[in-house]
């Protein structure tokens, strides 16, 4: 037997930290790297006699990424404390929910391997983060806690044990930061810690019915770190089963430098959180009013607008992926594409531009689409010179790299510049006549049979003319000369 005898099976666990400017429970700022304990209060604190108050945006983030992901609503869910002891926390519970959650059911589809799947979700629950245990905080090289995290708003987001493999795994989680991020509740930054992973990770033989014993890893703050996590449990957990012993159900801790897990505490069961209903809080109440107002708001999300630029726009699937792994990207593709039109030759050739030279000077600059000086208007004046003819791939790259980093329009850039393509048959025919007049011995070879030296007079001619020839024009005349 070996890791191929059997079958994977992952559960996730996403924390996602909302982008609320203030907390969950009380007014303090969630803005991420201020000096430590910065943005704390008696509530966050968790000092005695003080009560919280719920941030009303957190129950609109957490109803809107319901809806988006097919879940259905809870018209009343229920606070719940879930009780642990850990310096971070400074209550010795966290503010959660258990029994009734806000979203349930629902599911996202993910594609590996050209195989669509659909991913089913458990639930989703608002709650409250917790601080940070940070070595050498204080000044003496001591240990502290810093609380600026405490009571920022998380959604968990639980999926069904449907994902069959790490890639599986890998694609879930793109594809839910990719819709979190496109509906603004989060910012899907993995290094910072506002999107996180709890992997659930089992074996069973292949094909059996009855799923094996699960480990939970934490910890991962980057996919690379995910895949080597699963790897590792994966061929640990087969290695326990053939070696006739029985996986424990434990929480792990993944360790970067040694690339393993390891045990970290043995898993606790829901009875050792002693969860109850927050007395401090009402129930949340959600009304059908709300969540239409909730689904109003709702953008068309990534998928859809993904499937649509192939369906509508006949873009290929890597074309329609690139211009909608982020939302102000393809916001800005619809604007090029309102004033250089849908056609698929229009679409084609604005997918080419954003997804080649636009996104290399993007990346250049770090800049984000609302921050680029040229806008939607002037890449769309540049598409209609070059699908006019006027300008050349050489010449109208030129003229956006200017564009880009000046603000100029295009045309104006073209015209200054002298970047325009050659498209008079006087022109293109004189430097026709200067090449073939010079390469005697090319156009004998040519006549008799090598065709390939097309490319060479080609070649020649764009030199010729500093590489402004109409492309088009220049094979005709050549064609002409050589063939005639
Ligand atoms: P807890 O809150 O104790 O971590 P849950 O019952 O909420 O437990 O389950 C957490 C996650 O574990 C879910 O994402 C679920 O899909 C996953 N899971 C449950 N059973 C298994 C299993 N046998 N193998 C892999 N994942 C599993
Ligand atoms: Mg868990
Ligand atoms: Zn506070």
């Amino acid at each position: 037997m070996a890791v191929s005898d059997h079958d994977v099976v992952l559960g996730l666990e996403v924390h996602a930290q909302l982008l609320t400017r203030s907390k969950i429970f009380c007014g303090c700022s969630t803005a991420f790297g201020a000096e430590p304990n910065a943005h704390v209060c008696p509530v966050c604190l968790g000092l005695p006699g003080v009560l919280p108050s719920l941030n009303r945006r957190v129950v609109e983030m957490a109803v809107r990424t319901g809806l988006a992901l097919g879940c259905s609503v809870r018209p009343r869910s229920v606070w719940a404390r879930k009780n642990y002891f850990y310096p971070d926390l400074p209550k010795g519970y966290q503010i959660s929910q258990y029994e009734l959650p806000i979203c349930e059911g629902g599911g996202l589809d993910i594609t590996v391997g050209g195989a669509e799947k659909r991913v089913r979700l458990t639930r989703i629950h608002m709650e409250e983060d917790a601080g940070k245990n940070v070595h050498g905080l204080a000044a003496d090289g001591s240990s502290g806690v810093d609380l600026n995290r405490a009571g920022v708003p998380l959604l968990e987001i639980v999926s069904e044990p449907d994902l069959r493999s790490v890639d599986e795994a890998v694609e879930y989680l793109k594809e839910l930061r990719r819709l979190l991020v496109w509906l603004g509740v989060n910012d899907g930054n993995l290094e910072e810690g506002s999107f996180r992973c709890d992997a659930n990770v089992s074996v069973k033989p292949r094909g059996a019915e009855k799923l094996g014993q699960r480990c939970e890893i934490k910890n991962m703050n980057s996919f690379r770190f995910l895949r080597q996590a699963v790897d590792y449990e994966v061929r640990r957990q087969v290695e326990i089963v053939e070696a006739g012993g029985r996986v424990e159900q434990e929480t792990r801790l993944f360790d970067p430098d040694r690339g393993e897990t390891r045990a970290m505490r043995s898993k606790e069961d829901a009875h050792d959180y002693r969860y109850f209903p927050e007395p401090d809080l009402p129930p949340v109440r959600v009304e059908e009013a709300f969540v239409e107002e909730q689904r109003r708001a709702l953008p068309e999300l990534p998928q859809a607008r993904e499937r649509r630029y192939v369906r509508e726009l006949s873009l290929p699937a890597a074309d329609a992926a690139l211009l909608t792994a982020e939302r102000q990207v393809a916001d800005y593709f619809e604007e090029v594409l309102a004033r250089h039109g849908r056609t698929p030759e229009a679409a084609k050739r604005a997918a080419n531009w954003m997804n080649g030279e636009v996104a290399r000077l993007a990346n250049e600059s770090g800049l984000a689409p609302p921050s680029w000086k040229l806008r939607p208007e002037g890449l769309a004046e540049l598409l209609g010179l070059v699908a006019a003819g006027t300008v050349g791939g050489p010449g109208a790259k030129q003229a956006l790299e200017e564009a880009f980093r000046t603000g100029a329009a295009p045309a104006a850039v073209v015209q200054e510049k002298g970047l325009a393509q050659v498209s008079d048959q006087g022109a293109i025919e004189a430097a026709v006549d200067a090449v073939l007049a010079r390469s005697p011995g090319e156009v004998e070879r040519y006549r008799a049979g090598n065709k390939k030296l097309m490319g060479f007079f080609v070649g020649q001619v764009m030199k010729e003319m500093k590489g402004k020839g109409n492309p088009a024009v220049v094979n005709a005349l050549l064609q002409k000369r050589l063939e005639g």
